[in-house]
């Protein structure tokens, strides 16, 4: 159980703990209405707040306790990825988390995907870049979603990946490594939702090769969104994968792509038989993916 501990956090016990130790109150600088947002607020009945952190402008109609919350999340996610990839963000992230459409005039909220996105309880992020003869001079990313906690934790990996290095990566490796950063939780044991963990573990025919190659055939979305979960979950967790999956990544992000299974040559044997492990132990345990982790690497 110890060893399934060290591993629930999803890429270095230590980032836990640095999470832990941010000072929240000091981070957030103050939360205001601008002139154009105080002027909206009076002629359109906005809710609509920002606040600014260490690495978030953020716009949101969320209460201020719940922004308070949402922020400390936020900013242990760019910490542990700056961490995990051993650059800090670039910049800082813009964002418009949206708990009621209702509540945002759309001179306040212009973008017609994002507010679409939305509209779908979901998210989007939309990023500028410049570059001249192939180098990118700069990026910077918009990140609209829903406010329901895990959107925008997710929005927010690509946002780091996008403004700090200017690439996300392979479809797989990006939202799947958003998504183990959108179940993350800084207060405890990550976890996967019982509803995933249900359709995972029967689906279990699916191999890590069919999730990198994208051969998932006419599974929903959010299928796919599981299955590249599992797999960046177990790549990161695994020690037996995860330094080489890190080296994989970032690669990948920062334009130096190497081919999955040059770098993962057991992807139809020993990993394989670890995923299958892994999908199977999310029904011994719904509630934790500690005892799976562990499970999934015995004989290390
Ligand atoms: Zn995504």
């Amino acid at each position: 159980m110890r060893r399934a501990l060290k591993y629930a956090n999803w890429i270095v016990p230590a980032i836990a703990v640095t999470a832990v130790n941010v000072d929240i109150p000091s981070a957030i600088v103050r939360a205001e209405t601008t002139d154009s947002l105080h002027k909206l607020a009076g002629s359109a009945k906005s809710r609509v707040l920002v606040f600014r952190s260490d690495h978030f402008e953020l716009y949101t109609d969320l209460s201020a306790r719940d922004t308070i919350e949402l922020l400390d999340q936020m900013e242990a996610v760019v910490s542990n990825l700056g961490t995990y990839w051993g650059r800090p963000l670039k910049g800082q992230i813009k964002c418009f988390v949206v708990s009621d459409l209702s509540h945002w005039p759309t001179e306040l909220l212009a973008d017609a995907a994002g507010r679409t996105k939305i509209g779908e309880k979901s998210g989007t992020t939309l990023t500028e870049r410049l570059s001249k003869d192939g180098e990118i001079l700069s990026t910077r990313s918009v990140v609209y979603a829903f406010a329901d906690g895990r959107t925008p934790q997710h929005e927010v990996v690509h946002a780091f990946c996008w403004q700090t290095f200017g690439r996300c990566g392979p479809e797989w490796f990006a939202e799947g490594l958003a998504e183990v950063s959108a179940y993350w939780r800084k207060d405890g044991l990550p976890h996967c939702p019982s509803w995933m963990a249900e359709y995972l573990q029967g689906d279990s025919a699916v191999t890590p090769e069919m999730v990198v190659d994208d051969r998932l055939g006419d599974r929903k979305p959010w299928q796919m969104y599981a299955h590249r979960w599992a797999l960046c979950f177990m790549l990161a967790n695994n020690p037996r994968y995860s330094p080489r999956f890190r080296a994989f990544g970032y690669a990948q992000v920062t334009g130096r792509p190497v081919a999955f299974a040059n770098r993962f040559p057991e992807l139809e044997g020993q990993m394989a038989a670890d995923y299958r492990a892994l999908l199977h132990g999310l029904k011994a345990d719904q509630r934790s993916l500690g005892t799976v982790v562990s499970d999934s690497t015995r004989g290390d």
